[in-house]
């Protein structure tokens, strides 16, 4: 069988390492806002470009403490993708605004500037670009458009950790960004874990006050906080995980890579790389009318795969409030029912891509 993710293949070579690192934090008696996420910081910041990084309690609470730290809420408009994970809506949702949701462009299933403006309001306060499947948004015009209408651009980073856009890196594309370290990520701790990365020292700040209670100081609250904090048992893996992040990713290139070239079936639609991008393949998604079929062609040859995502965030029961228009959203939904993403992790061998491509090739 191949499995759509196997993280023994990660963690197993690691192991002694990572329970030593653990053991280091019983024995420090310090569990949460120690040395360890502070380091984390320090070098997740380094590693994306940025001055500064926040590490948090998940992807989810990383996008929202960014949008209450700019004071985004009730009566305000966030923009970000019809076809996205369902926690980039949410955050907007409990920051108290209104998610607004654009069309992807086609081929890259990212958001784009065109997809952006018809849905610009008055109310609109920001846009969140979500580098999906590990490929980044075209950002440069996002950001001049965020400019041109005085909108904060927020980087859903949580596919893309190493991605880079015109040799910058992800985290560091936007006013900020929110990275997850959900387990199944390019870069997973052992839980659930998330930070904020960005140039803006003031927002850095603040967040790091809102993930604590509101306090900088203990007993002494300067806002309504909330708790979610990256545990330091969580960062001193993630500290041991992030030093192995570059070889991985250039991993998951390498099998992009065969696929792309060696997937010929003609039923069969391949990812389209902007020029501009190096993805870091969180996902590989192919696409095609008959997904269901292929999907069962290769569950019987026992290879695990996965929908990213297979309702749209339009259609689902969550959101009916807002009474959305489905016709509205074409693409987003002709998306769910046509893409399927293949195995794409460090530890797959040779072998295996091969037999992926080859279960794809016969495939009629
Ligand atoms: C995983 C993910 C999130 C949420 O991250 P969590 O750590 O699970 O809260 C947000 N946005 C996208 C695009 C994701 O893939």
């Amino acid at each position: 069988m191949i499995p759509f993710l196997d993280l023994e293949r990660i963690h197993k070579p690691l192991e002694k390492e990572i329970i030593s690192a653990i053991s280091k934090v019983i024995r420090s008696n310090r569990f949460l806002l120690g040395e360890e996420a502070e380091l984390f910081e320090q070098e997740f910041a380094r590693y994306c470009n940025t001055g500064y990084c926040a590490a948090v309690g998940s992807g989810l609470d990383a996008l929202h403490l960014i949008l209450r730290a700019y004071g985004i809420g009730p009566g305000d408009e966030v923009i970000l993708p019809a076809n996205t994970y369902i926690a980039t809506a949410l955050a907007v949702t409990y920051a108290g605004a209104t998610p607004v949701f654009a069309e992807p462009d086609e081929k890259t299933f990212n958001i784009d500037a065109a997809g952006i403006k018809p849905v610009i309001s008055h109310r609109t306060k920001a846009i969140i670009p979500v580098h999906l499947y590990g490929q980044t948004a075209d950002m440069d015009p996002i950001l001049e458009l965020g400019r041109r209408h005085n909108l904060k651009v927020i980087e859903d980073a949580a596919q893309a950790h190493g991605a880079l856009y015109k040799n910058r890196p992800a985290g560091s594309l936007g006013d900020a960004a929110a990275f997850s370290f959900y387990p199944g990520k390019n870069l997973g701790a052992l839980g659930d874990g998330g930070a904020v990365t960005s140039n803006d020292r003031e927002l850095i700040d603040k967040i790091k006050m809102l993930r604590n209670y509101g306090s900088a100081r203990k007993y002494v609250h300067e806002y309504k906080g909330f708790n979610s904090r990256l545990d330091e048992i969580q960062a001193a893996v993630l500290r041991i995980k992030l030093r192995h992040l570059e070889e991985w990713n250039s991993q998951r290139c390498h099998i992009a890579n065969r696929y792309l070239k060696q997937i010929t079936n003609v039923n069969v639609g391949l990812p389209y790389v902007a020029p501009e991008n190096k993805p870091v393949w969180h996902v590989f998604a192919i696409k095609s009318r008959k997904r269901n079929e292929l999907q069962q062609r290769l569950k019987d040859s026992v290879i695990e795969t996965l929908i990213h995502y297979p309702v749209a965030i339009v259609n689902q029961t969550a959101y009916s409030e807002l009474n959305l228009d489905a016709k509205g959203y074409k693409l987003s939904q002709a998306l769910a029912d046509s893409i399927l993403s293949l195995p794409v992790y460090p530890g797959l061998t040779e072998e295996e891509i091969t037999r992926v491509v080859n279960v794809i090739n016969a495939w009629v």
